[in-house]
């Protein structure tokens, strides 16, 4: 059993939004901690888990607008320092995407105990969603994760990412830059794209295109992620399931009783 320590601060992934998605380290640290600091992006679903526990939302978007990394480095380490357990919760992953480098290093610096939970990042719940494998092996040999904010600053090598699935985190509402961007890295315009908005949430959408239409895309509700590759080719053998007659193969050769 995982109960929050005293005095430590726990980086907790909440994963995507469904609460059936954590980790059941994180369910039972969030039941035992004093306090839990989260960011905008975690649902109340997974957040009345933290039965006892001070909630804190300190999101920039409608938590504290002005908040600084600063001073929520500052106030993990403070409640730390009092001897009350910390949760500092993220969606997906706390380590993608999610400043997590500068947290730990306040807290490496200040001398407090921590601990890093993972959870499951926004990149494999869309996956999940549109039930296609990154990494298919007769398409894609590597997944490349980047931040469509970034994304005129970020120096990809195209030929390196040539077979990778790209998952774009925080694509933003207009997708030509990221279109352009890989275009200009020689992918082909019928490159399959899927935009995924909310994934593992009860109002979850999918949108197909391909990279020639991608700049076209309808704004869907944040968060939304996007995936770029060939193994999100719809082809007519995973369109339409499998192939008659082998479900019945299958269950011959383990042995299972045939219909009658
Ligand atoms: N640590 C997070 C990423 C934080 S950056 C993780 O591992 O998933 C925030 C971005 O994550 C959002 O802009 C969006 O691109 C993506 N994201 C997070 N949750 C999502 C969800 N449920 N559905 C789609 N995208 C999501």
């Amino acid at each position: 059993m995982t109960a929050a320590e005293r005095g430590t601060v726990y980086l907790v992934g909440a994963g995507p939004g469904d609460p059936e998605l954590l980790t059941l380290k994180a369910a039972r640290l969030l039941a035992t901690a004093d306090i839990v600091l989260h960011d905008d992006l975690v649902p109340q679903a997974v957040l009345a888990h933290a039965e006892r526990a001070l909630i804190l939302n300190v999101g920039k978007r409608c938590g504290r607008k002005n908040i600084s990394q600063q001073q929520i480095d500052s106030m993990m380490v403070d409640y730390g320092r009092r001897g009350l357990s910390v949760v500092r919760l993220k969606c997906g992953d706390p380590l993608v995407f999610g400043r997590a480098g500068e947290e730990m290093d306040a807290l490496r610096g200040a001398g407090i105990p921590f601990e890093v939970v993972p959870g499951i990042t926004a990149a494999f719940a869309a996956a999940a969603a549109i039930q296609r494998p990154l990494t298919d092996r007769r398409s894609a040999s590597s997944i490349s994760f980047s931040s469509g904010h970034h994304a005129p600053e970020s120096r990809l090598e195209p030929a390196s990412l040539a077979a990778a699935t790209r998952v774009i985190y925080m694509p933003g509402r207009d997708l030509s830059g990221i279109a352009a961007q890989l275009r200009s890295e020689g992918l082909p315009g019928d490159l399959p794209c899927v935009v995924v908005s909310r994934a593992a949430q009860p109002d979850q959408q999918i949108l197909r295109t391909t990279l020639a239409e991608l700049d076209r895309v309808q704004v869907v509700p944040a968060p939304s992620i996007l995936l770029a590759g060939e193994p999100l080719r719809e082809t007519e053998e995973n369109k339409a399931g499998w192939p008659a007659g082998m479900v019945a193969e299958i269950e011959r050769s383990v042995g299972l009783p045939t219909e009658p």
